[in-house]
Protein backbone atom coordinates (compact mmCIF):
# COMPACT_ATOMS: atom_id res chain seq x y z
CA UNK A 1 0.00 0.00 0.00
CA UNK A 2 2.53 2.18 0.92
CA UNK A 3 6.53 1.96 -0.12
CA UNK A 4 9.40 4.29 0.37
CA UNK A 5 12.78 3.78 -1.51
CA UNK A 6 16.23 5.48 -0.61
CA UNK A 7 14.11 9.00 0.59
CA UNK A 8 16.75 11.75 0.95
CA UNK A 9 16.03 15.01 2.79
CA UNK A 10 18.50 17.90 3.80
CA UNK A 11 16.88 20.44 6.14
CA UNK A 12 19.65 23.73 6.81
CA UNK A 13 22.50 21.30 4.57
CA UNK A 14 21.89 18.37 6.87
CA UNK A 15 20.80 15.20 5.81
CA UNK A 16 17.81 15.18 8.21
CA UNK A 17 16.44 11.61 5.87
CA UNK A 18 19.57 10.00 4.36
CA UNK A 19 18.32 7.09 2.58
CA UNK A 20 15.16 5.64 3.70
CA UNK A 21 13.61 2.60 3.08
CA UNK A 22 10.39 0.91 3.96
CA UNK A 23 6.86 -0.51 2.66
CA UNK A 24 4.03 -1.19 4.68
CA UNK A 25 1.48 -4.12 3.65
CA UNK A 26 -2.40 -3.67 3.54
CA UNK A 27 -3.26 -4.20 6.86
CA UNK A 28 -0.53 -4.39 8.26
CA UNK A 29 0.41 -2.40 11.82
CA UNK A 30 4.34 -0.94 11.58
CA UNK A 31 5.36 1.11 14.20
CA UNK A 32 7.93 3.24 13.63
CA UNK A 33 10.69 4.56 16.80
CA UNK A 34 13.74 6.13 17.45
CA UNK A 35 15.17 9.13 18.86
CA UNK A 36 13.95 12.42 19.19
CA UNK A 37 15.25 14.25 15.96
CA UNK A 38 15.99 11.57 13.89
CA UNK A 39 13.72 12.35 11.12
CA UNK A 40 10.65 10.24 12.24
CA UNK A 41 7.88 13.24 11.70
CA UNK A 42 9.85 14.10 8.24
CA UNK A 43 9.73 10.56 7.37
CA UNK A 44 5.57 10.69 7.84
CA UNK A 45 5.11 14.40 5.85
CA UNK A 46 7.17 12.92 2.78
CA UNK A 47 4.61 9.74 2.80
CA UNK A 48 1.81 12.00 3.72
CA UNK A 49 3.47 14.48 0.53
CA UNK A 50 3.30 17.70 2.72
CA UNK A 51 7.10 17.79 1.74
CA UNK A 52 9.02 17.00 -1.19
CA UNK A 53 11.85 14.63 -0.38
CA UNK A 54 15.33 15.57 -2.36
CA UNK A 55 16.12 11.89 -3.87
CA UNK A 56 14.33 8.61 -3.22
CA UNK A 57 10.69 7.77 -4.40
CA UNK A 58 7.13 7.24 -2.66
CA UNK A 59 4.40 4.94 -3.99
CA UNK A 60 0.91 5.07 -2.64
CA UNK A 61 -1.15 1.76 -3.99
CA UNK A 62 1.52 1.78 -6.38
CA UNK A 63 1.62 5.49 -7.69
CA UNK A 64 5.10 7.13 -7.76
CA UNK A 65 3.42 10.38 -5.54
CA UNK A 66 6.44 13.05 -6.72
CA UNK A 67 5.99 12.13 -10.27
CA UNK A 68 2.62 13.21 -10.40
CA UNK A 69 0.67 16.44 -11.51
CA UNK A 70 0.08 18.12 -8.54
CA UNK A 71 -4.04 18.03 -8.70
CA UNK A 72 -3.27 13.45 -9.17
CA UNK A 73 -0.79 14.28 -6.00
CA UNK A 74 -3.48 15.79 -4.07
CA UNK A 75 -6.05 13.31 -5.12
CA UNK A 76 -3.65 10.37 -3.82
CA UNK A 77 -2.38 11.68 -0.80
CA UNK A 78 -5.53 12.73 0.42
CA UNK A 79 -6.14 8.38 0.87
CA UNK A 80 -3.25 8.50 3.22
CA UNK A 81 -4.58 10.32 6.99
CA UNK A 82 -2.24 11.87 9.19
CA UNK A 83 -2.68 12.54 13.14
CA UNK A 84 -0.31 14.95 14.26
CA UNK A 85 1.36 15.60 17.93
CA UNK A 86 -1.23 18.13 17.76
CA UNK A 87 -4.93 18.47 16.66
CA UNK A 88 -4.21 21.09 14.04
CA UNK A 89 -8.08 21.60 13.36
CA UNK A 90 -9.06 24.65 11.41
CA UNK A 91 -9.97 27.19 14.17
CA UNK A 92 -13.15 29.31 12.90
CA UNK A 93 -14.96 25.49 11.79
CA UNK A 94 -17.03 23.92 14.15
CA UNK A 95 -15.64 19.86 15.18
CA UNK A 96 -18.67 18.78 12.78
CA UNK A 97 -17.26 20.89 9.95
CA UNK A 98 -13.60 20.36 10.83
CA UNK A 99 -14.13 16.07 10.53
CA UNK A 100 -16.30 16.40 7.56
CA UNK A 101 -13.73 18.33 5.70
CA UNK A 102 -11.39 15.53 6.24
CA UNK A 103 -13.43 13.33 4.11
CA UNK A 104 -14.56 15.90 1.53
CA UNK A 105 -10.73 16.35 0.74
CA UNK A 106 -10.38 12.99 0.34
CA UNK A 107 -13.19 13.05 -2.44
CA UNK A 108 -16.72 11.49 -0.57
CA UNK A 109 -19.62 13.77 -1.51
CA UNK A 110 -20.59 16.21 1.35
CA UNK A 111 -23.81 14.73 2.64
CA UNK A 112 -21.65 11.43 2.99
CA UNK A 113 -18.70 13.50 4.75
CA UNK A 114 -21.02 14.56 7.35
CA UNK A 115 -23.12 11.48 7.93
CA UNK A 116 -18.86 9.84 8.46
CA UNK A 117 -17.99 12.46 10.48
CA UNK A 118 -20.71 12.18 12.53
CA UNK A 119 -20.98 8.52 13.11
CA UNK A 120 -17.07 8.90 13.87
CA UNK A 121 -17.66 11.51 16.28
CA UNK A 122 -20.12 10.00 18.03
CA UNK A 123 -18.06 6.57 17.86
CA UNK A 124 -14.97 8.34 19.84
CA UNK A 125 -17.55 10.05 22.54
CA UNK A 126 -17.59 13.35 20.76
CA UNK A 127 -21.39 13.40 19.79
CA UNK A 128 -22.03 15.89 22.34
CA UNK A 129 -19.55 18.78 21.12
CA UNK A 130 -20.36 18.67 17.67
CA UNK A 131 -20.84 22.35 17.09
CA UNK A 132 -17.55 23.41 19.57
CA UNK A 133 -14.58 25.30 18.01
CA UNK A 134 -11.43 23.39 18.26
CA UNK A 135 -10.48 25.97 21.03
CA UNK A 136 -13.51 24.85 23.49
CA UNK A 137 -11.90 21.42 23.85
CA UNK A 138 -9.55 19.98 25.98
CA UNK A 139 -6.36 18.53 25.03
CA UNK A 140 -7.59 14.82 24.73
CA UNK A 141 -10.85 15.57 22.90
CA UNK A 142 -8.74 17.79 20.38
CA UNK A 143 -6.87 14.37 19.52
CA UNK A 144 -9.78 12.42 19.53
CA UNK A 145 -11.45 14.84 16.91
CA UNK A 146 -8.02 15.18 14.97
CA UNK A 147 -8.32 10.68 14.50
CA UNK A 148 -12.10 11.07 14.13
CA UNK A 149 -11.29 13.25 10.58
CA UNK A 150 -8.46 11.49 10.06
CA UNK A 151 -10.96 7.65 10.23
CA UNK A 152 -13.87 9.49 8.36
CA UNK A 153 -11.90 10.09 5.23
CA UNK A 154 -11.83 6.16 4.58
CA UNK A 155 -8.35 6.32 4.55
CA UNK A 156 -6.09 3.65 2.78
CA UNK A 157 -3.08 4.45 5.45
CA UNK A 158 -3.11 6.04 8.85
CA UNK A 159 0.09 7.94 9.78
CA UNK A 160 0.08 8.54 13.81
CA UNK A 161 2.61 10.60 14.73
CA UNK A 162 2.84 10.47 18.43
CA UNK A 163 -0.82 11.80 18.97
CA UNK A 164 -0.44 10.97 22.76
CA UNK A 165 2.76 13.22 23.74
CA UNK A 166 1.44 16.79 24.50
CA UNK A 167 -1.23 14.90 26.99
CA UNK A 168 -0.75 14.58 30.22
CA UNK A 169 0.11 10.67 31.80
CA UNK A 170 -3.57 9.90 32.56
CA UNK A 171 -4.90 11.32 28.95
CA UNK A 172 -2.33 10.15 27.08
CA UNK A 173 -2.81 6.42 28.44
CA UNK A 174 -6.60 6.33 27.64
CA UNK A 175 -5.81 7.74 24.42
CA UNK A 176 -3.18 4.95 23.32
CA UNK A 177 -5.87 2.17 24.53
CA UNK A 178 -8.47 4.20 22.36
CA UNK A 179 -5.82 3.77 19.54
CA UNK A 180 -5.04 0.17 20.49
CA UNK A 181 -8.88 -0.65 20.54
CA UNK A 182 -8.94 0.83 16.64
CA UNK A 183 -6.02 -0.55 15.26
CA UNK A 184 -7.39 -4.28 16.83
CA UNK A 185 -10.74 -3.18 15.42
CA UNK A 186 -10.52 -1.63 12.03
CA UNK A 187 -7.21 -3.38 10.68
CA UNK A 188 -6.34 -0.69 8.47
CA UNK A 189 -3.02 0.03 7.46
CA UNK A 190 -1.30 1.90 9.77
CA UNK A 191 2.22 3.34 10.21
CA UNK A 192 2.37 4.31 14.05
CA UNK A 193 4.98 6.76 15.73
CA UNK A 194 5.53 6.09 19.42
CA UNK A 195 8.03 5.72 22.30
CA UNK A 196 5.86 3.47 24.19
CA UNK A 197 7.34 0.21 24.45
CA UNK A 198 4.19 -1.60 26.11
CA UNK A 199 1.95 -0.32 23.35
CA UNK A 200 4.78 -1.36 20.25
CA UNK A 201 4.65 -4.53 21.01
CA UNK A 202 0.93 -5.35 21.63
CA UNK A 203 -0.41 -3.68 18.67
CA UNK A 204 2.26 -3.71 16.30
CA UNK A 205 3.08 -6.65 13.14
CA UNK A 206 6.29 -5.10 12.85
CA UNK A 207 8.43 -2.54 14.39
CA UNK A 208 11.19 -0.12 12.15
CA UNK A 209 13.83 1.10 14.33
CA UNK A 210 15.35 4.59 12.75
CA UNK A 211 18.39 6.56 14.23
CA UNK A 212 19.96 10.19 12.46
CA UNK A 213 17.92 9.69 9.39
CA UNK A 214 18.25 5.90 8.29
CA UNK A 215 16.44 2.48 9.11
CA UNK A 216 18.68 1.10 11.55
CA UNK A 217 16.45 -2.47 12.27
CA UNK A 218 13.29 -3.67 11.52
CA UNK A 219 11.31 -7.31 12.51
CA UNK A 220 8.46 -8.37 14.62
CA UNK A 221 8.54 -6.27 18.01
CA UNK A 222 9.20 -9.24 20.49
CA UNK A 223 11.89 -10.37 18.52
CA UNK A 224 13.38 -6.14 18.13
CA UNK A 225 12.79 -6.17 21.79
CA UNK A 226 14.47 -8.77 23.25
CA UNK A 227 17.42 -9.06 20.82
CA UNK A 228 17.94 -5.48 19.47
CA UNK A 229 20.57 -5.67 17.15
CA UNK A 230 21.32 -2.32 16.54
CA UNK A 231 22.36 0.43 19.28
CA UNK A 232 19.19 2.17 19.44
CA UNK A 233 17.31 -1.11 20.34
CA UNK A 234 19.78 -2.01 22.79
CA UNK A 235 18.72 1.52 24.48
CA UNK A 236 14.81 0.67 23.97
CA UNK A 237 15.34 -2.76 24.92
CA UNK A 238 16.97 -1.31 28.30
CA UNK A 239 14.37 1.04 28.52
CA UNK A 240 11.14 -1.51 27.77
CA UNK A 241 12.97 -3.87 30.57
P1 LIG B 1 10.61 13.86 17.81
O1 LIG B 1 10.64 12.45 18.36
O2 LIG B 1 11.19 14.82 18.79
O3 LIG B 1 9.28 14.26 17.29
P2 LIG B 1 11.50 13.37 15.08
O4 LIG B 1 12.21 12.04 14.93
O5 LIG B 1 10.07 13.42 14.66
O6 LIG B 1 11.67 13.86 16.58
P3 LIG B 1 11.90 15.40 13.06
O7 LIG B 1 10.81 16.29 13.51
O8 LIG B 1 11.67 14.62 11.83
O9 LIG B 1 12.36 14.42 14.24
O10 LIG B 1 13.19 16.31 12.90
C1 LIG B 1 14.44 15.78 12.52
C2 LIG B 1 15.44 16.89 12.44
O11 LIG B 1 15.11 17.75 11.36
C3 LIG B 1 15.51 17.77 13.69
O12 LIG B 1 16.86 18.06 13.94
C4 LIG B 1 14.73 18.99 13.28
O13 LIG B 1 15.20 20.12 13.96
C5 LIG B 1 14.98 19.08 11.79
N1 LIG B 1 13.85 19.70 11.08
C6 LIG B 1 12.61 19.16 10.93
N2 LIG B 1 11.80 19.97 10.22
C7 LIG B 1 12.54 21.04 9.91
C8 LIG B 1 12.27 22.25 9.17
N3 LIG B 1 11.09 22.49 8.62
N4 LIG B 1 13.30 23.13 9.05
C9 LIG B 1 14.51 22.89 9.58
N5 LIG B 1 14.82 21.79 10.29
C10 LIG B 1 13.85 20.87 10.45
MG1 LIG C 1 8.35 14.03 15.61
Amino acid sequence: VLEAEGLVRHFGGRPVLDGVSLSVARGETVILMGPSGCGKSTLLRCLKGLIQPDAGTVRIEGEDLWALPEARRRDLAAHVAMVFQRPQLVGHLSVLENTALGAAAAGIPWPEAYERAAMWLSALELGRHLDRRPAELSGGEGQRVAIARALAADPSVVLWDEPTSHLDPMLAADLLQLMEELIGRLRTTMLVVTHQPGFTARVGDRLILMDRGQVVESGPPARVLARPTSEVGRRLARLAA
